[in-house]
């Protein structure tokens, strides 16, 4: 999982926006964060490790131009080295810069492609090169003296084609505009905003609309399946659905835990499909007969799964644990000893809350059951009478091959343990899984993916691609 976001403007400098943007989008991904902006050549800072950590005061005045695109990075394909640190760029044709979220699943073919058909070597063991590189290896097959914009449409569409997998594409072309696109299944988000300035119309694009609010820009649209967008340098919008699957399959894990809880993603508030899950999820708390005394949630991002839940269920919320905000997200953290500590430092049971109660704690899914097994224990220890743990997810069986950490079929508890081997292993008195009927009703309209719980994937994904996509991210958590 990562966070891109990329604007056009007619006067005012994008760095500042952009690494301001990327603020409002970190939780998607701290192993690396860069930006390249251009103004008659390309001008880049990227590195390893957090916005604060990469960009100083010099760098933001270095980044010249109105256009930019900005990539914060949870490495999933390829190491998280800094040579995989985005964008990348290429300096012929035009010059192109790009940045994406997600993940291509065809590597190997379309790596062995380039390099057969097109004499392509790649710098780095990032999906990114091949993406841009077919890109650009289909643009210097156009009149590039007589260039339109429809060609540009063209090679998104050559991408879309020889690209299998999940991607929302941001990119630069150097005098000639800023190009965004998705997947042919929709899978990742993409959004894009407007502003009026007093030069003209400004653009945005971005992973989600949080950073809109804090820019200010109206959130204008969301991406469907296989759309490009260009922004020309006139400030011309162009837009064309190029290669949509027939049926959408927007990651539904994006409402579940990855996007904040005040973005909007196809017109849905995050916060307010959350509550939706915990209603659902309440009415197994009932089919169970399970009746506690309070409702806490697991922070951060069940919060809102956990109201909906109280609210259906009639009983009090509480905040049971208190957080440490200085520790990040334990998921996205590259090793597994490193969230073992993060969960221990970051979260404390408020014992006057929870002693002495049957808690519903409700947290949004249970991956690798580590973090499960330890708040139980923080809460058992603090006096609670017991523990129901409740998810808003359903079990998570298979591997995710779509760019996030999910990918590694042996590290999925619910991939190869039984629901109650599960409860026993996290040692709660009761597991409550949302049921994946419950979470499909909610998204009947939208089209969604569910691969990581039916192992029903979107896109195509043979045994040998989820193996290869293994293996690689295994031997990408050794380096
Ligand atoms: S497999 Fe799961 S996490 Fe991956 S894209 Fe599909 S719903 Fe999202």
């Amino acid at each position: 999982m990562c966070g891109i976001i990329g604007i056009h403007g007619p006067a005012a400098a994008a760095a500042p926006q952009l690494i301001f943007g990327m603020a409002a989008l970190q939780h998607r991904g701290q192993d690396a964060a860069g930006v390249i902006t251009y103004e008659g050549n390309f001008h880049v800072k990227k590195g390893l490790g957090s916005i604060s950590t990469v960009f100083k005061e010099k760098n933001i005045q270095y980044l010249k131009g109105r256009s930019g695109i900005g990539h914060v990075r949870y490495a999933t394909q390829g190491g998280a080295e800094e040579l995989n640190a985005q964008p990348f760029y290429v300096n012929y044709p035009f010059g192109i810069a790009m940045a994406h979220n997600g993940n291509v699943v065809n590597f190997a073919e379309l790596n062995k492609t380039l390099h057969e058909e097109k004499h392509r070597l790649l710098d780095t063991t990032n999906d990114l090169e091949l993406l841009l590189y077919t890109f650009a290896s289909e643009l210097e097959e156009h009149d590039l003296k007589n260039y339109k914009v429809d060609d540009i449409f063209d090679c998104a569409a050559a991408v879309m084609k020889k690209a299998s997998g999940a991607y929302s594409v941001l990119a630069i072309i150097a005098g000639k505009g800023l190009l965004a696109f998705t997947d042919p299944a929709g899978i990742r988000p993409l959004v894009m905003g407007r502003k009026e300035t007093p030069d003209g119309p400004s653009y945005i694009f971005a992973s989600e609309t949080v950073c809109f609010d804090y820019l200010g820009f109206e959130h204008v649209r969301d991406f469907g399946p296989g759309e490009a967008v260009f922004i020309d340098d006139e400030m011309n919008v162009h837009s064309r659905s190029i290669n949509s699957c027939a049926a959408r399959s927007f990651c539904v894990f994006e409402y579940i835990y990855f996007s904040r809880e005040d973005s909007r993603l196809n017109a849905r508030l995050v916060a307010g499909e959350r509550v939706k899950m915990g209603r659902k999820l309440a009415r197994r708390l009932i089919e169970k007969k399970i009746e506690p005394d309070i409702v806490i949630d697991i922070p951060s991002s069940s919060y809102f799964v956990a109201s909906g839940l109280a609210e259906e269920l009639n009983i009090p919320y509480r905040r049971g644990f208190a957080r440490n905000n200085h520790i990040g997200r334990s998921f996205i953290m590259p090793s597994q000893i490193e969230r073992e500590l993060a969960v221990r430092k970051k979260l404390n049971p408020i014992r006057e809350i929870v002693a002495g109660k049957k808690i519903v704690a409700v947290d949004d899914s249970i991956v690798r059951g580590t973090t499960s097994k330890h708040l139980v224990k923080l809460l058992k220890d603090a006096g609670a009478k017991e523990v129901y743990y409740a998810t808003a997810a359903p079990p998570v069986k298979f591997p995710c091959i779509y760019g996030i950490d999910m990918s590694v079929k042996r590290e999925l508890l619910a991939g190869y343990k039984s629901e109650e081997e599960i409860l026993n292993i996290i040692g709660a008195d009761a597991l409550i899984y949302q049921s994946l009927e419950d979470l499909k009703s909610l998204y009947e309209d939208l089209g969604c993916c569910y691969a990581c719980f039916s192992g029903e994937y979107p896109t195509c994904a043979s045994a040998d691609i989820i193996g290869e996509i293994e293996k690689e991210r295994i031997c990408s958590k050794r380096e």
